[in-house]
Parts: C-alpha cells; structure tokens; sequence
C-alpha cells in the first residue's frame, strides 16, 4: 500500500499542522507515524480520507501503545506519590487505553482515531490530545470515559472493532489465496521432479 502513498517528512508534518490547526495533510508514509500517543497527528489533520482510513488501519494493527516499563515517573498529588500503574493495561481497559512515555500521559486508542466522526470540540480532548495523569483518580476517571453504552467513547470503540475485523476477515482471504497458489506450486514442483528421475532412470534426454 506504501507504493501508493507519497513519501512524507513527518518532521515537517508535526511542525506545520502544531503551528496551524488547520494545515491538512494529504500525503504521508505509514512507516514515519508516531507510536508514542503524546506524539501523534491529531487524526483530524489528514485530510485525504483513503489516507485517514490508512491510518487508522495502522495503528488498530498496531494496537493500543502500552509500553511496560519496571517504573513510571512518580508525581507528587496532594501529599501522596503517584504514578501510573503498568496493571491497568491487563483490565477492561486493555483494549483502548494507551501510555505516553514522552508526556508520562494516558490516551485512549478509539477515541484518538474516531472521535472526530462524532463530536467536534474540546471536551475530553486529554484522552485524545493532552494526555490525562490525574493517577489518584484514575479508575474512577477511567470508568467515567468509558460510560454508558451508547457513549462516544462505545461508539468509537465499536468503530475500531469493526475496522479491525473487517481487516482480519481481508487477511485470512489473502492469507488463504497465498497457501493455495503455494500448494499449486509445490504440485507442480513435485511433478517436475517426478518426470526427471523418470527421464533419467531411463537414460532419455530432457
Ligand atoms: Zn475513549
């Protein structure tokens, strides 16, 4: 899919797109995009929508950034050190919640990648955008972005479950045709071989 997509400075991208919201990129290359969610272009930025779908492929295929480190950087919080727990990527919360190295932040997957389809605006933007550290209220603020069923954050989350389906279900017929042309060819290979031992045991030129 690369050959596809124009080589891009991604250096050059952060730069123009923080300094002006409204720069829109119409090019890049999937190789130079940002694990580190403290890092990412907001998905709102890539304009083209082949490209944006591009780019959500990459990093549900990636998965959430859950980077698992022997400590994370302690913050005092009233009188009390806290920082984030490396626990909180085995719960419920494995499947969107991701960890910024570079601004000690969490973020969450889905939100980052669909949110835009559903709201325009700032609220909740520290799960997308500023990163969240508030660790002594973590859960608690954890299950309130979550909420209800039919919360923004659900509705990104079914979003990014059906993309990465759906890009399974492309795999395994890719995968499929790939062992059927491979067994195609050894048939052939073993056949080749067959009538050359046959050829030689009998002394026939080829
Ligand atoms: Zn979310």
């Amino acid at each position: 899919m690369e050959k596809f997509l124009a080589k891009f400075n991604h250096s050059q991208a952060s730069s123009s797109t923080n300094g002006n919201p409204s720069s829109l990129i119409d090019d890049l290359n999937l190789d130079s995009l940002e694990a580190d969610p403290g890092k990412r272009v907001p998905i709102a930025h890539y304009n083209n929508p082949r490209i944006k779908d591009e780019v959500r492929k990459h990093y549900i295929q990636k998965g959430p950034c859950q980077p698992k480190m022997d400590s994370y950087p302690p913050t005092k919080i009233g009188k009390r050190v806290r920082q984030f727990c490396k626990i909180w990527f085995e719960g419920p919360y494995s499947k969107w919640l991701e960890y910024s190295v570079e601004k000690d932040s969490v973020y969450c997957l889905c939100c980052y990648l669909f949110k835009d389809d559903f709201f325009h605006g700032s609220t909740s933007e520290f799960y997308t955008k500023t990163g969240f550290r508030s660790w002594n209220r973590a859960l608690e603020r954890f299950r309130k972005h979550v909420g209800d069923v039919n919360s923004i954050h659900n509705k990104c989350l079914n979003k990014m479950l059906d993309l990465s389906n759906h890009h399974q279900s492309i795999q395994v017929v890719i995968d499929k045709h790939s062992q059927k042309v491979k067994n195609e060819y050894r048939m052939r290979l073993e056949a080749s071989i067959d009538v050359s031992r046959l050829l030689l045991q009998y002394g026939l030129p080829f």
